[in-house]
């Protein structure tokens, strides 16, 4: 599958010949799969018609998996080979994981530091392999619903996710079984399900607020396309806090309860989640705590919304800051959606209405609402899609950049980037007079011409000589939605053009796309200094080229010793510019630097008395 690929209107539907797709919604707390039945995009039940798959995995005693509510179930009598929460784990090293590592009680074989695993009683287990058992499931879960195999699976993530931790969700669904059409961002899937992507344009904001995390993401839509202009939120913060805080108050009101005893307290941070609920719809709820001799308690929402206003403040303090972030003003923000099931919560919605001076949009269930809209994607992709208007939502498989001097990539369009889009740089001369520039397009992840992709040569041509350095040379880059690259470059000051159309997906396989990934990661060390070396190269040469140029226009300025000591360190430098050792090249410039110092200074001198003396202004009028 090529990874630019989207479907088109009239290509890929087959009349009366439905596929099978779906959305997944791979959550920190929560998974659910969800797909379009006879128009309707919906959730899929498992036997017992649950819709919710809580994100957790134990790897039991039998050799065998245990994924949802029975691992749940484990996860405090067994914690160490019981694995919740894998998606913070997920794509990250040993020192991303600090945080993580320290929160959760997981024993981590950090030998390999590009991912570290698990250690449980089955063996090592990395974040890919525990994710790809949930995804597993639901896979799963799905066919059985449906009825058949599944053609292909839209998979969301965070607006948030890096390359790495996006192509590692990639991999799990690859695991899994899973044909991954698409991954799409949690907020832009949200957004989707309500429909604004058929709607106006506008900004909208996705308020995700789930069990152990908290997201604000921006959008700006145009032209049935998602930009996120701006993502915030707050990494330990979610309705689980909120259990926290009743267990808090539990303990407050009971203070001979005996907190030593684990059974006590298991059963207790059931109980306090269920109290979080059951406040959701009701004004007070009763509840028992303690084993032998059980103490009754009532907790009011009066009282459960004073305790848990600062966790919710903070949320808000978030969302003004990303609207800074973002540049957006309050009244500019179209709508609001909530995400997450604890945006069910009635202070929650209160305050969330409060700030933005607008009811946030709730209708759909915030718990199924990211994979409902990562379905109906699915539904267009895999091309059951009637309409003719198709979603156009996609992004650059690999970065997209230019040759510079060196034999380097500089890149223009960076990976990742939401379709359409138009980039520009500048770029000038690297010498006195070039009347031509040779354009190289280039696609992958490495700094090095040799390494990457070429995808098209052209040439700027005729425009007028000038000094290195004065010629405004603009190269944008534009993908359409369909992913097709124009490049063009333009000479600004004497508006001379040249263009060419590229189509980068074509004939790169997704194994290519891996192997270049996978190449990237590997040598991102070598490649920076192999880049640093390049760079100090191409300084180099711009020293030498000027120092040169300089000795025959004046060299009467300097006496011979002194022409001998310019000489020699240039001499000194060449040499050090054939060499490996960026650092030698740098302390050679230096040096030629120090000996034509007294030079530069008199060649100035001498040009300020030429201009004094009327000459070289005499002499540039008469040219
Ligand atoms: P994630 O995106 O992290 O997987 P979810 O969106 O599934 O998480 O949200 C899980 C959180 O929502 C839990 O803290 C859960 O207790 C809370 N939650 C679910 N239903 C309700 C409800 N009716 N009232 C309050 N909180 C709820
Ligand atoms: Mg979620």
């Amino acid at each position: 599958m090529a990874l630019l690929q989207i479907s088109e209107p009239g290509m890929s539907t087959v009349p009366h010949q439905h596929r099978l797709a779906v959305g997944i919604d791979l959550g920190t707390t929560n998974s659910l799969v969800a797909s379009v039945r006879s128009g309707i995009a919906e959730a899929l039940p498992d036997v017992n018609g649950d819709l919710l798959l809580p994100s957790v995995v134990r790897y039991n005693e039998m050799n065998s998996v245990d994924v949802g509510k029975t691992a749940l179930a484990h996860a405090s009598s067994d914690p160490l080979n019981t694995i919740a929460s894998v998606k913070r784990l997920l794509g990250r090293s040993v020192e991303e994981m600090d945080w993580v590592a320290n929160h959760l009680p997981y024993e981590f074989d950090q030998s390999d530091p590009v991912m570290p695993a698990v250690i449980t009683r089955q063996g090592n287990k990395n974040p890919i392999e525990i994710s790809a058992e949930i995804l597993k499931v639901l896979k799963d879960r799905a066919e059985q619903t449906l009825g058949g195999e599944l053609q292909g699976a839209v998979v969301t993530v965070p607006a948030y996710f890096d390359e790495a931790q996006r192509q590692a969700t990639r991999d799990a669904a690859r695991i899994a079984g899973l044909e991954v059409m698409r991954l799409i961002n949690e907020p832009t899937a949200a957004a989707v399900a309500y429909g604004l992507d058929q709607t106006e344009e506008g900004v909208i904001v996705v308020y995700d607020l789930g069990g152990g995390t908290f997201d604000v993401s921006v959008l700006r839509l145009q032209k049935g396309v998602f930009e996120v202009i701006a993502t915030g939120g707050d990494t330990a913060l979610g309705g689980d806090d909120f259990d926290a805080v009743i267990l808090e108050w539990v303990l407050q009101q009971l203070p001979g309860l005996d907190v030593s005893s684990h059974k006590l307290m298991r059963a207790l941070s059931m109980q306090v989640r269920e109290v979080k609920e059951t406040l959701t719809t009701e004004p007070e709820c009763n509840f028992e705590v303690g084993i032998d001799s059980p103490s009754k308690l009532t907790l009011t929402r009066t009282v459960f919304d004073e305790l848990i206003h600062p966790l919710v403040k903070k949320t808000i303090r978030t969302c003004r800051k990303v609207l800074r972030d973002a540049e957006i003003e309050l009244d500019q923000v179209m709508d609001t959606v909530m995400v997450g099931g604890a945006t069910r919560v009635p202070l929650v919605q209160a305050e969330v209405s409060e700030f933005f001076g607008r009811e946030p949009k709730t209708d759909i269930d915030p718990d199924q609402v990211v994979a409902i809209g990562a379905a109906l994607q699915a539904n267009v992709l895999v091309g059951n899609s009637q309409d003719d208007q198709v979603l156009l939502l996609d992004v650059t498989p690999l970065s997209l950049g230019l040759e510079t001097m060196g034999g380097l990539v500089e890149v223009i369009i960076p990976r990742n980037t939401t379709l359409p889009v138009a980039r520009a740089q500048e770029f000038t001369t690297f010498k006195d007079g070039q009347t031509a520039m040779s354009i190289h397009v280039l696609q992958g992840e490495r700094d090095l011409v040799s390494e990457c992709r070429s995808l098209a040569h052209f040439e700027l041509r005729g425009f007028p000589p000038m000094v290195a350095g004065a010629a405004k040379i603009r190269v944008s880059f534009q993908v359409d939605a369909d992913g097709l690259l124009n490049v063009e470059a333009e000479e600004v000051s004497s508006n001379t053009r040249a263009s060419v159309v590229v189509k980068p997906s074509y004939g790169l396989t997704d194994e290519q796309v891996e192997a270049m990934l996978r190449a990237s990661v590997e040598h991102a060390d070598t490649d920076m200094r192999q880049r640093q070396l390049l760079e100090h190269r191409v300084e180099a040469d711009r020293v030498i080229e000027a120092i040169t140029a300089a000795l025959k226009a004046d060299q009467e300025l300097l006496n011979e010793s002194e022409t001998a000591d310019i000489v020699a360190a240039v001499a000194d430098l060449e040499q050090a510019k054939a060499g490996e050792d960026g650092d030698d090249i740098t302390n050679a410039i230096e040096a030629v630097e120090q000996a034509a110092a007294t030079f530069v200074a008199r060649r100035m001198n001498a040009s300020v008395r030429e201009v004094m003396a009327g000459k070289t202004v005499a002499e540039f009028t008469e040219e």
